[in-house]
C-alpha cells in the first residue's frame, strides 16, 4: 500500500460535516492501520483498524477530486482494499492461530490449554460479520486442530481424554475418575 501523496493541502478539514482531521493526518492515520493491519495477532485491532482504514479512505476518496489526490488515488487504494480482502483476513488468521498455537503449547496445566483454546474462537466471534463462510469454516478447523494438537501431546507423556466427559485421564486408568465409566 502507498500512501505517497503530493499534497499541497495538507491543512484542509476533510468532512464539512464531521471533523475528522486533516488530510495529512488522515494519511497518517491510514498508514498506521495499514502497518497494524499486516502486523497484529489481535482480532480487536485488526478488524477495529480495518473498519477505521475503510473509512477514512471512504473520506478521502470525497475530496479526492477537490484536492487533486493522487499517486495513488484513494479510490485506487479502495478497490485494491476491496480485491486483496480475502488475503488480508485469511492471513490475519494465519498470524492468529500460530500465535495461540505457540501459546497454548507454552502453557503447563491442561485447563490453561483448554482456556486459551476457547478464547480463539470467543475473541474473534464478534468479528464473524466482518468474514466470508470460508473464512470462519478456517476459523473452526483451526480451533479443532489446536485441540487435537494438545491432545497428542498429553497422550506422548501418558494422558487421554474421557470419550464420555472429555476429562484429561491416565493414559492406563481403566475407569474415568471424574465420571466413573468404564473405558472401552
Ligand atoms: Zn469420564
Amino acid at each position: 500500500m502507498n500512501f505517497n501523496y503530493i499534497d499541497n493541502n495538507c491543512l484542509y478539514i476533510i468532512n464539512k460535516h464531521h471533523y475528522i482531521g486533516t488530510i495529512q493526518n488522515c494519511l497518517r492515520i491510514s498508514k498506521d492501520c495499514a502497518e497494524l493491519i499486516n502486523t497484529t495477532k489481535k482480532p480487536n485491532i485488526f478488524f477495529t483498524r480495518y473498519n477505521l482504514l475503510i473509512s477514512i479512505i471512504n473520506e478521502l476518496i470525497t475530496v479526492e477530486k477537490k484536492y487533486k489526490l493522487k499517486n495513488p488515488k484513494p479510490s485506487e487504494i479502495k478497490k485494491d482494499l476491496m480485491r486483496k480482502e480475502p488475503y488480508t483476513i485469511d492471513n490475519f488468521i494465519d498470524r492468529y492461530y500460530q500465535n495461540t498455537i505457540l501459546k497454548v503449547n507454552s502453557l503447563k496445566t491442561v485447563k490453561a490449554k483448554e482456556n486459551s483454546t476457547k478464547k480463539f474462537l470467543a475473541d474473534i466471534q464478534d468479528y464473524y460479520i466482518y468474514m466470508d463462510k470460508s473464512a470462519i469454516f478456517k476459523l473452526n478447523n483451526l480451533y479443532n486442530s489446536i485441540i487435537d494438537n494438545y491432545k497428542l501431546t498429553l497422550k506422548k507423556v501418558g494422558y487421554s481424554f474421557c470419550k464420555y466427559c472429555g476429562k484429561q485421564i491416565k493414559e492406563d486408568s481403566i475407569f474415568c475418575t471424574y465420571c466413573g465409566k468404564k473405558r472401552n
